[in-house]
């Protein structure tokens, strides 16, 4: 396809996002993906989004340009003050704020490879200089020099292999790198720290939560960012006035209010996540200690992942591959309910026996 003449040059030269595969609405898949929680949201989310729907006035209206009891509620449950917090649609949201916020066009954008793959492509639209940094799941904690580096976007835990850096580790980054330090905790609910509680201490960090995954809310869109308040009015000034609706916002907060709900769902996927990663070892595959709602898993040798993936799929269970090295050794897949890991096993089995023989 010819170009149009008129688009930027880093728009026209870039590929693009190309998010995990979404199936249509009534398909039988398992699908183990895109990091989704396998339990519905909490009860009290239908509730409050019904409420507000049936509401006319305030569908009629603009919702709250700030997200204020989002916000507020927000700050009370993860002890911070409502000034540093925002809220965006999605956490895809708030990198790009960020973006807007603290990089200039032809600065440096930090970020490890492989991580998460919308950062270069984010960085590609605002003008910036993506610059990957090798990350080996051997070396889990590299030191790496930022030297000109202006953001640098850590996702912690790592995704797709799922290990967990250290607070430490994260503040010895924070302290070198002349620039902000996005601690992209995308998973954090999973894991066994998280960096919210080293905010009063580096006045560079901003921590990104989103509610796509612990939460179960993928289809809402909305994210947190924590920062120091100064950080978080600059980035206030960089969003959409209105970037999230009157439903997301009110689904949102019902969820935030029962933590009892959210540590139930964790829980459970947690104790399938060490289950399961039992199960694969025993089985001769190499898995990642995983501190996310998702295992990284490469498949014993004399077995290619990518058969795997493609001979699960017929077996409708759909699972992320990443065709390129050096993930193309394993799969990643996303902890499901008991039932569901039970026919992932199930399915594992039989290909192993089949490819034997
Ligand atoms: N960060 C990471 C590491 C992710 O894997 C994802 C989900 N693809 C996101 C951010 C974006 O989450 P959200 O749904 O809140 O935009």
């Amino acid at each position: 396809m010819s170009r149009t003449p008129y688009v930027r040059p880093a728009i026209g030269e870039m590929a693009g996002y190309t998010p995990g595969f979404q199936p249509p609405r009534g398909s039988q898949i398992i699908k183990l993906n895109t990091n989704e929680n396998p339990y519905p949201p909490s009860p009290a989310v239908a509730t409050a989004i019904r409420k507000a729907a049936e509401n006319h006035e305030r569908l009629r209206l603009y919702p709250d340009p700030v997200s204020s009891r989002l916000r507020q509620t927000a700050a009370e449950i993860y002890g911070v003050t409502a000034e540093q917090v925002m809220a965006g649609n999605g956490s895809d949201d708030l990198l790009r704020i960020l973006l807007d916020t603290f990089v200039d066009p032809g600065e440096q954008v930090g970020f490890f490879d492989p991580s998460y793959s919308l950062y270069p492509v984010l960085a590609q639209i605002r003008g910036a200089s993506p610059k990957a940094f090798a990350f080996d799941p051997a070396t889990p904690e590299p030191i790496i020099t930022t030297t000109g580096i202006k953001l640098f976007f850590l996702t912690n835990p790592h995704a797709p292999y799922g290990l967990g850096f250290s607070n430490h580790f994260i503040r010895r980054m924070a302290d070198q790198l002349n620039g902000i330090l996005v601690v992209d905790e995308a998973y954090g609910d999973f894991a066994k720290e998280s960096a919210l509680s080293l905010l009063d201490q580096c006045q560079n960090l901003v921590v990104t939560r989103t509610f796509s995954k612990s939460y179960a809310l993928a289809a809402m869109r909305v994210g947190l960012a924590f920062a120091v308040p100064m950080l978080i009015a600059e980035m206030d000034k960089a969003r959409d006035s209105y970037n999230l609706d009157l439903l997301a916002q009110e689904a949102a907060t019902a969820a935030l209010l029962d933590q009892a709900y959210l540590e139930k769902t964790v829980t459970r996927i947690k104790e399938m996540r060490q289950k399961f990663n039992r199960q694969l070892t025993e089985k001769n595959f190499t898995t990642y200690p995983s501190q996310s709602n998702f295992i990284f898993t490469i498949p014993p040798a004399g077995f290619k992942a990518g058969d795997l993936y493609h001979y699960l799929q017929q077996h409708q269970v759909l699972v992320r591959y990443f065709s390129t090295p050096p993930l193309d050794r394993g799969i990643r897949i996303t902890i499901g309910t008991p039932e569901q890991m039970e026919q992932v096993l199930d399915i594992i089995n039989k290909f192993l026996s089949e490819k034997e023989n």
